[in-house]
């Protein structure tokens, strides 16, 4: 029953092939001399199998577990350095028509404002997250066929990308809207976006049923089945995540990684991302109605395991996430978090009270941009605004190929360098400036070739006089 290759959900994500797996992780998280062989392999950075994976996460020897830990930072390091891409989430709309019963957008929510950004309104927000220096948006809606068709999901794209305000421009528009047709991802293939991300939320069937008890999500093969039209509509990077603390975590690691596996195995190319989102206080939901939550300690060793088990997909943390939760699971594989976010329709522009009713859950980490850009650069690491692989058509395939071979290096290291900078002229305080320059200084000394170090000094310099859009 079991098949990667199929295009059928119940197959490619087989309930019983994830108890079998579940129940030989839990005969094997005590032997050694097996944990030390996947962590052999694990060590070649060509990934493990969602078996292998499960072991390593239901292993509960200490020594190991700091193994998994030091390998999961070492991956992250040869394959992603200390760069970390900032985004900014930009809801449109909360019309939603679905029964889910962990988000307030559900259907039966009647105390809600409902909003939808009018085409004027979209500009607005996108000057706003452009003042603030973001490059990269994913925007967010409920599904509404009425209120929030595919049309209006793609004039706003449109407009976002036509805004060109002083230096701002939005250069990758990621898309996180509900599951649709292979026509209607043409169309976004077409609108120019950049990864599709959609949330499984769970991936236990019996568990999906009941928590999106009404509605067009309630329908789990169509849900799971998304990826797959995503990429025979041509969208080439595809995000996967689950909703950690609505279904058993061991569950949904196996279902996420045999996911991947599936993707890989029929298009030959894995997911782009992979998202960590837990579930948080919202309007008229209690995370503690779910039983299935998992504290700090489970999440940095999942997020270990995912990053040692599809080493070539980025990860992504949301703010969500409080800021010491943020500092601990970065080292561990994050390499992409957003900032300075408003989960709230309207909310850049208009900025809310802290408790905004419109909000789709609690924002923890509330940082402005500025704040969490020094903060980062404060703990080592570098923030990268470059959209330039998806801007040279290095997306799919072709994306993974660099990533495997770990070229990204070579590409991504100078791009980060030169956006950070555009950002500390254009947008930072002086206090970040200062950090951003001392970074900058050191970090170009880290480029191996000589002409690349020159061309990005020079770039730099001109970065300085007021030109833009520098990119390898
Ligand atoms: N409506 C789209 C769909 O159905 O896939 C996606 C957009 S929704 C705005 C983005 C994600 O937020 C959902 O996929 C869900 O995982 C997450 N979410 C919903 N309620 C949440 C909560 N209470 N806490 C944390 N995340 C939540």
């Amino acid at each position: 029953m079991y098949n990667p290759k199929s295009h059928d959900a119940d197959e490619f994500i087989c309930h019983d092939e994830v108890l079998e797996t579940l129940k030989y992780a839990d005969e094997n998280k005590n032997n050694i001399e097996l944990i030390d062989e996947i962590l052999e392999k694990a060590k070649l950075g060509k990934g493990l199998t969602h078996r292998e994976a499960s072991v390593l996460l239901a292993c509960d020897n200490e020594e190991k577990n700091n193994e998994i830990f030091k390998l999961a930072e070492k991956i992250k390091k040869d394959y992603y350095g200390n760069r970390i891409v900032l985004f900014a989430p930009l809801y449109l709309s909360n019309y939603c028509v679905n029964g889910c019963v962990y988000c307030p957008y559900h259907a039966k929510n009647k105390h809600i404002p409902r909003k939808k950004l009018t085409q004027e309104e979209i500009k607005n927000e996108v000057i706003a997250l452009q003042d603030m220096g973001h490059k990269r948006l994913a925007i967010e809606s409920g599904e509404d066929p009425v209120n929030n068709p595919i049309e209006y999901i793609l004039e706003s794209i449109k407009t976002i990308y036509g805004i060109k305000h002083k230096n701002g421009a939005i250069r990758r528009v990621n898309v996180n809207i509900a599951a649709t047709t292979v026509e209607n991802y043409k169309k976004l293939h077409d609108a120019g976006i950049g990864t599709y991300i959609l949330f499984q939320e769970t991936y236990n069937k019996e568990s999906y049923e009941k928590l999106h008890p009404t509605g067009p999500k309630h329908n789990y093969k169509y849900h799971t089945e998304a990826m797959d039209r995503a990429m025979q509509g041509g969208i080439d990077d595809v995000g996967l995540g689950v909703l950690f603390g609505l279904e058993s975590y061991r569950y949904e690691f196996a279902a996420l990684l045999m996911h991947a596996e599936h993707l890989e195995a029929v298009f030959g190319v894995g997911p782009h991302t992979i998202s960590v989102p837990r579930i948080k206080k919202a309007d008229d939901i209690d995370p503690e109605t779910f039983d299935n939550g998992i504290d700090d300690d489970i999440f940095a060793k999942i997020v270990a395991c995912i990053r040692i088990s599809v080493p070539y997909t980025g990860m992504i943390i949301s703010t969500r996430e409080s800021e010491e939760c943020r500092a601990r699971m970065l080292h561990l594989g994050i390499s992409q978090i957003s900032g300075g976010s408003k989960t709230s329709v309207g909310g850049y522009f208009n900025p809310m009270p802290e408790k905004d009713d419109s909000a789709q859950f609690d924002v923890s980490d509330r940082r402005p941009l500025d704040a969490v850009l020094k903060w980062l650069m404060e703990l080592g690491y570098l923030p990268s605004f470059c959209t330039a692989c998806y801007g040279s058509g290095r997306t799919g395939d072709r994306f993974m190929e660099i990533c495997k071979n770990q070229q990204i290096h070579n590409f991504c290291h100078p791009n980060a360098i030169m956006t950070l900078k555009e950002y500390l002229m254009d947008y930072a305080s002086a206090e970040t400036q200062k950090v951003g320059d001392d970074l900058i200084a050191r970090e170009i000394d880290k480029i191996e070739s000589e002409d690349v170090r020159n061309k990005v000094r020079e770039n730099l310099k001109k970065i300085e006089d007021g030109e833009r859009n520098f990119k390898f």
